[in-house]
């Protein structure tokens, strides 16, 4: 055959190879999502240290992108956010323990979801999760070490040490800061030590 049958064939530079493949991915990808994802899940799998140093320049040169999603993500899935955050604080305070969400799920439970402090009750209150040896003064992030406060006693406790305990028959108006402080009848209080 002839050489020059095939002149007229045109030769692509990289640049425009890459951009043809580009094209033609994306394609693929709006006519079978699920491969492009399962085909990305795999990749990542294989690269683990590819795939980390590709999302964090991403992140780098998306900050504001990225903190916005990151923002939407928490406010839609604020369970699972704060168990990540607590997550990443046991790791960096180098603390033992861990605990799932159905145990935490279950402490609540056996609270009756009420705070101990304050007596208020969810939903009208929402329940968080304390260490009562705080993780900076060495407790664990085991559920033992764990107590359901509302977020203003969760506040006032900071990083004290003390472990409320349920008392039957409270009113359910109790001020926000009965037990706190140490003072007067210690409402709800069993221990504390500073
Ligand atoms: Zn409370």
């Amino acid at each position: 055959m002839p050489k020059g049958i095939y002149l007229h064939k045109k030769r692509f530079t990289d640049e425009e190879l890459r951009i043809k493949h580009c094209i033609r991915n994306r394609k693929r990808a709006k006519d079978n999502p699920e491969r492009g994802r399962n085909q990305l899940r795999n990749w990542r799998k294989n690269n683990p240290d590819k795939a980390r140093q590709m999302e964090k320049s991403y992140r780098e040169n998306n900050l504001e992108a990225y903190r916005q999603r990151k923002r939407n993500y928490a406010r839609l899935h604020p369970e699972i956010f704060r168990s990540a955050s607590r997550k990443r604080r046991v790791i960096k305070l180098k603390a033992e323990g861990d605990h799932t969400f159905g145990d935490w799920e279950l402490l609540k439970k056996q609270y009756g979801y009420v705070c101990p402090s304050c007596h208020k009750s969810e939903p009208e209150i929402k329940l968080t999760e304390d260490h009562i040896v705080p993780l900076t003064k060495g407790g664990s992030d085991f559920i033992e070490n764990i107590q359901p406060l509302c977020k203003p006693c969760n506040s006032i406790k900071h990083t004290k040490i003390m472990k409320f305990e349920l008392q039957m028959g409270t009113p359910a108006s109790s001020p926000v800061t009965a037990g706190m402080g140490g003072s007067g009848a210690g409402q709800g209080l069993l221990t504390q030590n500073r």
